[in-house]
């Protein structure tokens, strides 16, 4: 196993935020701005969070709108073929907007652009992006600023492969009752379908002492709603030679005092241990949510996938949780059409949806990834066929999340208020320890915190109630 390095970013970095923040100020009349967009899953986020907290540190001002922007940052997803011709229409938008008004600074990053065919498509269809620079390297925005404000023209910077953590990174938070706490970064899984392995590098797990005291911190701040994450949190730990770290860091977390919950996202179902479960089942702080990403019903296509793991383990699992906890919830991503994968395979991917009863399933149709093993497999099903498959995935689940949610009416649920509801001034939005979305008349104190709800009404996707 190579050496994991853990940096500081102020004393690599803080050269270069000075020199940064005088430049800044002899070449911008007015605060400069920025605008960072954050493609894919809440890691990326959580990175994003990172990128405009260095830009915020080194004297920039956050917009909401590309047009008020003088640097534009697109923070890329590289997980299936949609969210990368969703980012290539953005650029290109977001690079005529940069030629009309003159005077834009334009930023890649992301999982994309650790890709050699990607990062040639950026140099050769898009020459007027100034800087590109790869997921290892974000703490190293100071010094490519520098270099962007002293040399305009596009700047690329490794994409390479070395593989550490950087600690102190300033971070501007989205929220100021909800936060996104890595736990570790990059993934050692190697699924057939995944090019998270390639662009995000080894497994490197934070040190534990230093997360406690992040969420510490949170919790002294007013944070509610702690989310550790991870490619595979339960595997946290095992490069630091740290035995069943993740409960640990559960149980010490639980033990941090104040009101709060946490969440954690994604787990992987061969390292769910029976220990993990009743560790779980014991801190009164988790949320007995379980996001369990399955892929598919059918053993055949999960040894395909490599996903180590068969449908019965995977269902022991759930049903220890359930013996064990018997109002947890469940959600899981399920991927419709592998390559190789039959009209048969795919019912007993059915028949475990309707066996487990998830509340929510995270849908998608394979794409194929170059590099990864599972685009060398043979693929005939047209995508027609798959997009039937999905419907009959999706229109069973619906009736499974109905008949779930309605099991709540007249129930009392405590639910965690986070904001008023999009489109409806007069109500609040927020979700239940089992993660289901609750809505209910507006009372502008409660949000921000956890309230006892009796729940009156369900619906596919959420529920209604009144305070009580
Ligand atoms: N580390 C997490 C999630 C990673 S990506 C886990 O292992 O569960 C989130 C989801 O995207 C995956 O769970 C999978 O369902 C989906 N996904 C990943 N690669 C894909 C691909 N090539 N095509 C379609 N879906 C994919
Ligand atoms: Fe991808 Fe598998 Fe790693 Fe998840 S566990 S990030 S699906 S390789």
């Amino acid at each position: 196993m190579s050496k994991i390095f853990v940096k500081d970013y102020l004393l690599t970095q803080n050269n270069f935020i000075e020199r940064c923040k005088n430049l800044i100020n002899e070449k911008f009349k007015n605060t400069p701005t920025f605008f960072v967009h954050s493609y894919g899953c809440q890691g990326n986020v959580s990175e994003g969070e990172k990128i405009e907290g260095i830009l915020k540190e080194i004297g920039f001002l956050k917009v909401n709108s590309l047009n008020d922007a003088n640097l534009i940052i697109l923070n890329s997803c590289a997980i299936r073929e949609k969210a990368e011709n969703k980012f290539f229409s953005h650029l290109g938008n977001v690079l005529n907007l940069k030629n009309s008004s003159g005077d834009k600074i334009v930023g890649v990053c992301g999982c994309m652009v650790q890709q050699n065919h990607i990062l040639k498509k950026i140099k050769e269809s898009f020459p007027s992006v100034n800087l590109v620079f790869g997921t290892h390297v974000i703490d190293k925005l100071p010094e490519f600023l520098f270099n962007i404000l002293t040399n305009s023209k596009m700047q690329c910077f490794n994409i390479s492969s070395e593989e550490n953590i950087v600690e102190n990174i300033p971070i501007l938070r989205t929220s100021r009752i909800k936060a996104l706490v890595p736990i570790s970064y990059g993934c050692n899984n190697f699924c057939s379908y995944c090019i998270v392995p390639y662009v995000k590098g080894r497994e490197r797990s934070r040190d534990f002492k230093i997360i406690v005291n992040e969420v510490k911190g949170l919790v002294e701040k007013g944070y509610k709603e702690i989310t550790l994450l991870g490619q595979n949190v339960n595997s946290y730990g095992k490069d630091l030679n740290l035995n069943n770290a993740f409960l640990k860091l559960l149980q010490e977390i639980n033990l941090i005092k104040g009101e709060f919950k946490v969440r954690f996202m994604t787990s992987h179902p061969k390292d769910f241990s029976k220990e993990l479960i009743e560790g779980i089942s014991k801190c009164n702080k988790v949320c007995k949510h379980f996001h369990l990403p399955v892929q598919s019903g059918c053993d055949e296509i999960l040894k395909n996938m490599n996903r180590k793991y068969t449908k019965k383990q995977y269902l022991e699992i759930i049903d220890y949780i359930k013996f064990l906890m018997p109002k947890a919830t469940f959600s899981t991503d399920i991927i419709v059409g592998f390559p190789g994968e039959t009209y048969e395979n795919f019912k007993e991917t059915l028949e475990l949806v309707k066996k487990v009863k998830f509340n929510a399933i995270y849908n998608f149709i394979y794409s194929k990834r170059i590099g990864t093993k599972a685009a060398e497999m043979e693929d005939l099903i047209k995508k027609e066929e798959k997009t039937k498959w999905l419907e009959e995935l999706i229109k069973t689940q619906n009736e499974i999340s109905y008949e779930n949610n309605k099991k709540y009416v007249g129930k009392i649920e405590n639910v965690f208020f986070e904001d008023v509801l999009n489109g409806d001034e007069n109500f609040m939005v927020g979700k239940t320890e089992g993660n289901i979305m609750v809505t209910c008349k507006k009372d502008e104190k409660k949000i921000g915190n956890f309230c006892d709800v009796e729940i009156t009404k369900a619906h596919r996707t959420k529920l209604e109630g009144k305070l009580i």
